[in-house]
């Protein structure tokens, strides 16, 4: 059966992902549709709601609101492990986009919270805490 070489999605380019390259800059990006203006959280060819592929991307401010939480008692892997138990949300930017993060203990859905950024080991990773 022949391989395929190309899975159709795109290539991931070299480098940092948009995303990530924000986060090291403590910085929340999303992607904005040159063409209607709507905003997505996650990096795609095309804009959800006009199809556009004028996309760039923008800063957001950091303030959001949380839409779901989750505590984590188990690490996805050993570099999780020294976190645990560790609180995971959803949250909705004021600019329309959601984003996934950590966040301080406690926090519950419809909390203001604001981003904050912290090392984990190569990585910086988002941690909302309470406005
Ligand atoms: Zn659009």
């Amino acid at each position: 059966m022949p391989i395929s070489a190309n899975s159709g999605d795109g290539a991931v380019p070299e480098g940092l992902h948009p995303y990530a390259e924000g986060l090291e800059a403590a910085c929340v990006r999303y992607q904005s549709c040159g063409d209607c203006g709507a905003a997505q959280s996650l990096e795609r060819h095309a804009c959800q709601r006009c199809g556009g592929v004028r996309l760039s991307w923008r800063d957001a401010a950091g303030r959001a609101t949380v839409y779901a939480v989750t505590e984590v008692a188990r690490a996805p892997d050993d570099s999780f492990r020294a976190l645990v138990p560790y609180t995971l949300v959803l949250a909705t930017l004021d600019e329309g986009p959601r984003v996934m993060g950590h966040a301080e203990p406690g926090v519950v859905i419809g909390d203001r919270v604001r981003a904050g950024f912290f090392r984990h080991g190569e990585r910086t990773l988002l941690r909302f805490q309470r406005e």
